[in-house]
């Protein structure tokens, strides 16, 4: 299996970039963000608590995400290999998510980090909210709000994964097809 993590702060471009390596190298997608947002259109009680955490730019509480990942892969044991965009977000998640692997016989292949300043994220993102009708992307201090939380919880996944050797920052500002062409020199480096 190919596993790898699409990282980096909201806005970065991963969901863009996902599409098209998904398609590339045939693996499953899952975004946490996009699986919580299904449970709240279809109106389920996860849906509904975890809409009041996204409402405010907070991180979803651990168990609830963990547990919609793990039943994403039971479902989906054809998979070749997955891109986890917007997961993990927390220790507590990366861990989790090493120990689901396992119980594939799997690991983590590679993390690539998308690398873009805080400025330019609320840029996009805002740009973003005037299509996407995402209420966290319309409002500046959710937004920022959102980045706060990347600080604080999730960038010292990075260090995690450096220290495991798979990490790999990539800068995530230019056009779509250059940034997609520096992942893939990292994704063929390891899926031979
Ligand atoms: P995203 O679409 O990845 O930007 O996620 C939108 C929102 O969903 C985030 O601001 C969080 O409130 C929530 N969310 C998505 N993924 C996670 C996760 N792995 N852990 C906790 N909360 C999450």
């Amino acid at each position: 299996m190919l596993n790898l993590i699409i990282f980096g702060p909201p806005g970065a471009g991963k969901g863009t970039q996902s599409e098209k390596l998904l398609s590339k190298y045939n693996l499953q997608h899952i975004s946490t963000g996009d699986l919580l947002r299904a449970e709240r259109s279809a109106g389920t009680e996860l849906g509904n608590q975890a809409n009041e955490y996204i409402a405010k730019g907070e991180l979803v509480p651990d168990a609830v995400v963990i547990g919609m990942v793990k039943n994403f892969m039971i479902a989906h044991p054809e998979a070749k290999g997955f891109i986890f965009d917007g997961f993990p977000r927390t220790t507590p998640q990366a861990d989790a998510l090493d120990v689901m692997l396992a119980d594939f016989g799997a690991s983590i292949s590679t993390v690539l980090g998308l690398e873009v300043n805080e400025d330019e994220l609320v840029k996009r993102l805002l740009l973003r909210g005037q299509s996407s009708g995402r209420a966290d992307d319309q409002d500046e201090s959710t937004i920022r709000n959102r980045f706060q939380e990347y600080l604080n919880k999730t960038l010292p996944l990075q260090g995690y994964y450096e220290a495991q050797g798979k990490y790999h920052g990539v800068n995530g500002i230019g056009e779509v097809d250059a940034i997609f062409a520096s992942l893939c020199v990292h994704m063929d480096a390891v899926n031979g």
